[in-house]
């Protein structure tokens, strides 16, 4: 494994701290996935992307990396808090159709925009319905350490007892004497001791569609139960890093370092890492604010804020050029800014890969520690970008000092000769696979068949116009090989699959 001193901000201490994983070279990470009850929009994705930066960036350094990403499909209620209706209960409800059609819908939809934007799918994808076996158990464990009690069938965790032996707040800088404090009525929600209990399980009226059979009665978990359950089933009662948006700390994951503990004594996470928001003028990007754009909106232009479509690398090069803890405002023109950062970069890409393939064809110098050791430093520069905090921004820039180096050599071949092979390779090299790897950016817009195919038919039309049939010949050889014939209609040009 390479050395690397990589810093990682920790919430949990305010921090930059060295990164060391409890069981090098293994590293376990969960990140809060999606309540799947509505399209992802584009904060969504932001965070998402976030940590499949992170994702790739540790198994580029050669970790062994088990990345979790749940799937929310029961528990999170409107509101966000304990009361009101469960968030894909409602919409099923209001579509007259199962709460699993809802789940299906929005998680296949889901998968769709993690492919387009080129993240990577975790290594395991848990659903918190496929776990209340677990998070019964979870709630009877803190139930008999004394921190949760029961009340007209729903379960809570005792806040102000866990606060007596343990910090409640520390995870998000909270003071619960504040928070109780401003306790105003219960409104509702008599049945807890305190304003701040949360729920670990709670009772199903008889309207509510999702329900489950429980010491305490039919019910249904708690939405923090299923993230504290689902981490530390798959990756141990201590593990490495939890990430999700900052909007999560608190209560949901305050509630998870709760739980944690008061279930088995020790804090599970290791390393807290929060991403910022996207923000549209300024505001928080969010279904309940209201100025959401989807994916499929800004791939199309088709939302009133646009003013053109922009493709997925687009945004997620457009994502990477900002830190994950800064704010992030999305305009047309920084996402025009972002489009012509990308294609640079392809084009970049695109020439490592061709110097690449002709390698064989030059001839190199033999050494030249000079231009050795300035190679060196330019690459260290991108690593230095990653290894603060996974700072893309700085690797970006750091890409693009790499980049000029690489156009140069791809428009004057004559000045390979001065180069040894070694700081040829490894400048190659690593151009390419952060590129691609770390950065997870990939080559698109070279897919649209159809529009190729029309110029070519164009050229045809117009060869045949002059009479050049040459030419004429040699586009139907070519659209030929492609599995394209060419039909000369009396009402124009066509072109049909070749059968053959
Ligand atoms: P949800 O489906 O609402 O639970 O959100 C899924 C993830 O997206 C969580 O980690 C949120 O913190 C994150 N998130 C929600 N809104 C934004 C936003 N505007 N910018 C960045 N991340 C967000
Ligand atoms: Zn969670």
């Amino acid at each position: 494994m390479k050395k690397h001193q990589l810093k990682l901000y920790n919430t949990l201490t305010r921090a930059k701290e060295l990164f060391e994983p409890l069981k090098p070279p293994y590293v376990g990470m969960y990140v809060c996935g999606p309540t799947v009850y509505s399209d992802v929009h584009l904060g969504n994705c932001r965070t998402f992307t976030s940590f499949d930066i992170v994702y790739r960036y540790l198994t580029h350094l050669g970790y062994k990396v088990r990345y979790v990403r749940n799937i929310t499909d029961v528990g999170h209620l409107v509101g966000d808090a304990d009361e009101g209706e469960d968030k894909i209960g409602k919409k099923a409800k209001l579509e007259n159709l199962e709460p699993m059609e809802i789940v299906q819908r929005y998680t296949n939809g889901f998968h769709f925009v993690m492919q387009q934007l080129n993240n990577t799918p975790p290594s395991i994808e848990p659903t918190a319905t496929g776990h209340i076996v677990e998070q019964l158990e979870m709630t009877q464990q803190i139930i008999n350490n004394g921190y949760g009690y029961v009340a007209n069938g729903s379960v809570y965790f005792d806040v102000k007892k866990y606060a007596e032996k343990y910090e409640y707040g520390k995870l998000s800088g909270r003071v619960l004497d504040e928070l109780l404090a401003g306790q105003r009525e219960l409104d509702g929600q008599e049945e807890k001791r305190n304003k701040e209990d949360f729920a670990l399980w709670k009772n199903a009226l008889p309207t509510h569609l999702m329900r489950w059979k429980s010491p305490w009665g039919d019910g249904f978990p708690g939405w923090h139960l299923e993230c504290s359950v689902m981490s530390m089933k798959y990756l141990g009662e201590r593990f490495d890093i939890h990430g999700g948006g900052m909007d999560l700390k608190f209560p949901h994951h305050e509630c998870e370092v709760a739980q944690s503990v008061g279930a088995y004594g020790t804090e599970a996470v290791k390393y807290w890492l929060h991403t910022n928001m996207l923000t549209v003028n300024g505001q928080r990007m969010g279904k309940s604010v209201g100025n959401s754009i989807l994916p499929a909106e800004l791939f199309t232009g088709n939302h009133a804020l646009l003013e053109q479509p922009y493709s997925p690398m687009t945004l997620r090069f457009f994502m990477l050029q900002t830190h994950y803890r800064g704010t992030m405002d999305i305009t047309n023109d920084a996402l025009k800014a972002a489009q012509k950062g990308y294609l640079k970069m392809m084009n970049g890409l695109k020439n490592a890969k061709e110097l690449q393939a002709n390698q064989a064809t030059f001839t190199f110098a033999t050494s030249d520690d000079k231009l050795k050791t300035e190679v060196q430093e330019l690459i260290a520069a991108v690593y230095e970008g990653m290894d603060d905090d996974f700072n893309t921004a700085m690797a970006i820039a750091g890409l693009f000092n790499l980049l000029k180096k690489i156009n140069t050599l791809h428009t004057q071949q004559q000045t390979i000769a001065t180069w040894d092979k070694e700081s040829f390779d490894t400048l190659l090299a690593t151009y390419i696979s952060f590129v691609e790897d770390v950065l997870g950016l990939r080559e698109e817009g070279l897919t649209d068949l159809a529009a190729v195919l029309n110029v070519l038919l164009g050229l045809y039309q117009e060869a045949k116009h002059n009479k050049n049939y040459e030419q004429v010949d040699k586009l139907r050889t070519s659209m030929k090989s492609l599995g394209i014939v060419v039909k000369d209609m009396k009402t124009g040009i066509g072109w049909a699959y070749d059968e053959v």
